[in-house]
């Protein structure tokens, strides 16, 4: 699959994309009475992720934009599969990501209707009870150059076929012994045309809404042009793949609307939903179908659905992302006719520019060794830093210095290099981070020859923000003070993929997992951090992450997995931008 290159750009408005160019056609042409309604159409089989938001934001983006309703409809028509505990995640998802559905309904609302809709087709010669195995009936399908062979079963009397779909729905047939399939054309150029199946037999499982009522379940094609009819959907919009699918989405619907109207709509007999088609989002370095991601949840490749390496809404979250960076990217990558691939650096981009101007900044040392200010006495003291450098608007926080601080190991050389800015015996003077200059004077190892602590002078006139503070130093490097700093595990995450398409490869994608995408770093962090300690902050009956800035470190958001007396964070993205090299 090509890579699409993306240039992320300003804020400027954005032409509209051929969806909306629709949209405001059929508004002008009073298409419809004038009426915008959009749907949401997951099936409750699993997790929403960053794929599922593109449809979410076009979904929903046209109801905003048009002054229209978007409904979320479960797509539950098939129970093997489906649970209320993803209806239950999907609906938490969208409500973070930011969107307001307008009813919710079920496919499965429907299944009278419906079933009394394939009654309809039986009793008008349209549809056939079909009594060969799957394997034979695809066998028969034919290619797109050479007509199917018509099934034995297709020219059942009407009587049989009634009789016999009634069988199938009292639970009297066993799992795919019979189907029931619509009798159209078995030499159609269009494959979906030859005979498509409406209805197949599910005893196996229990619905999760209606239990044991129903025994045969509609099919795809067969249910979701109905639903939308039965809503009063206008604009059905979907991925590139039902492209295929829409002539037979507009063929069952000619059965029912117009002339054939039968009042199953809430509108009149000029009201007629359209279906139309957008590629779907493929990202690089990682996986989004549905199966293999169940996959690396159940092997515990990964820590769950939530893991904040998944492509999954929730493991967005998790990782730090924000509804306006997704829904940012959203609108850079835009809607077209063309499948491509989109660059995992794009989404790293997009959220590090909007935590750029937001996340406040904090002090954090991940390879710690003690630094001793041997002329300091005092008993510690507060300092006021800003959230951000320069931007007093987004506030202050409290920072420590004291008699001893943790620093990075690496801020450290014990031989005076020319080329090394930071800390040596006898060097250069240092400015530690919003609070005074420091100059190194010596340092203690261990048995092994470990530096264990690193000692150092400090200049009292030196203090950011006095009149001493504005002295320059070639380096300033992160400091936190011992008595107040906190312990925090910190979980470095990075791509869950080694290569960009792991779904192109050979073999299994599970040997191309990236063995490094999980490290955890035990850090000591600014004790302005405690606060994070305490219960979670919901805002509208939703919990908020909150991010920050690990000086040098990347961006980072607490992790849910925080206790009293434990602090969690995960690296959201690093610092450094290569996206546009
Ligand atoms: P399944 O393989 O189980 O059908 P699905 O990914 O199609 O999985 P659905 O729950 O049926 O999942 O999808 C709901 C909606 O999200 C559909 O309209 C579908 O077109 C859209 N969608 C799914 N994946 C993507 C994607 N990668 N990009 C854009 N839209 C997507
Ligand atoms: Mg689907």
């Amino acid at each position: 699959m090509e890579k699409e290159i993306i240039v992320p750009e300003g804020k400027e408005e954005r032409s509209l994309n051929f969806i909306e160019q629709i949209v405001e056609k059929d508004l002008a042409e009073g298409v419809n009475d004038g009426r915008i309604q959009t749907r949401f159409p997951p099936e409750p089989n699993g997790y929403l992720h960053i794929g599922h938001v593109k449809a979410i934001c076009m979904d929903f983006g046209i109801a905003e934009k048009y002054n229209g309703v978007c409904n979320l409809r479960f797509d539950d028509t098939n129970p093997a599969k489906e649970d209320t505990e993803y209806v239950e995640t999907i609906e938490r998802d969208i409500a973070w990501l930011g969107f307001k559905w307008g009813q919710i309904y079920y496919a499965s609302d429907y299944f009278q209707q419906l079933y009394d809709l394939a009654i309809r087709f039986i009793k008008a010669g349209k549809a056939y009870v079909d009594e060969q195995t799957a394997e034979q009936i695809a066998e028969q399908k034919g290619t797109p150059t050479e007509p199917g062979v018509a099934s034995p079963y297709r020219d059942r009397p009407i009587e049989e076929n009634l009789r016999l779909f009634e069988t199938m729905q009292r639970g009297e047939i066993e799992e795919g012994k019979m189907v029931l399939r619509a009798k159209i054309d078995m030499a159609n150029p269009n494959m979906h045309f030859r005979d498509p199946i409406m209805y197949r037999i599910i005893t196996s499982h229990p619905h999760h809404r209606t239990g044991r009522t129903w025994n045969v379940y509609p099919m795809y094609d067969f249910a979701h042009g109905q639903s939308d009819y039965f809503e009063g959907v206008t604009h059905s919009i979907c991925t590139l793949e039902f492209e295929v699918h829409r002539p037979l989405y507009d063929y069952f619907l000619d059965q029912i609307t117009g002339e054939n109207f039968c009042g199953m709509s809430p509108y009149g007999p000029d009201y007629r939903p359209k279906q139309r088609e957008f590629n779907r989002l493929n990202v690089t370095y990682t996986v989004m179908s549905k199966r293999k991601m169940l996959q690396l949840v159940k092997e515990g490749l990964v820590a769950g659905w939530d893991d904040p390496r998944m492509p999954t809404v929730c493991g967005l979250r998790r990782r730090g992302y924000t509804p306006q960076a997704i829904r940012t990217f959203m609108d850079k990558i835009g809607y077209t006719k063309v499948e491509g691939m989109i660059d995992q650096g794009l989404l790293e981009h997009v959220i590090r520019e909007d935590l750029k101007e937001t996340a406040p900044r904090v002090c954090a040392i991940f390879d710690p060794v003690k630094l001793v200010i041997t002329n300091y006495e005092g008993a510690g003291e507060t300092i006021i830093a800003e959230n951000i450098d320069g931007h007093e608007e987004l506030g202050t926080r409290e920072m420590k210095f004291g008699k001893e601080l943790w620093i990075e190991r690496g801020d450290f050389l014990e031989e005076v290099d020319n080329k090394f800015y930071r800390l040596s015996p006898g060097g250069r003077e240092v400015r530690l981070k919003a609070s005074y200059i420091i100059q190194a004077t010596g340092c203690e190892k261990d048995a092994n020859g470990n530096i264990t602590t690193v000692y150092a002078t400090y200049d009292p006139n030196s203090k950011s923000g006095t009149e001493g503070g504005n002295r320059k130093t070639k380096a300033t490097i992160n400091g936190v003070e011992c008595n107040s700093a906190l312990e925090a595990e910190v979980r470095l995450y990075d791509r869950l993929f080694a290569v960009e398409n792991p779904s192109a490869e050979e073999g299994d994608f599970r040997d191309l997992l990236n063995p490094d995408s999980l490290k955890v770093v035990a850090a000591k962090v600014e004790g302005s951090l405690r606060s994070e300690l305490h219960a979670p902050i919901v805002k509208d009956g939703i919990e908020q992450e909150n991010h920050y800035q690990l000086l040098k470190q990347g961006y980072f958001v607490v992790d849910p997995d925080t206790t009293a007396d434990k602090l969690v964070l995960n690296r959201t993205c690093s610092l450094k931008d290569n996206y546009l090299k």
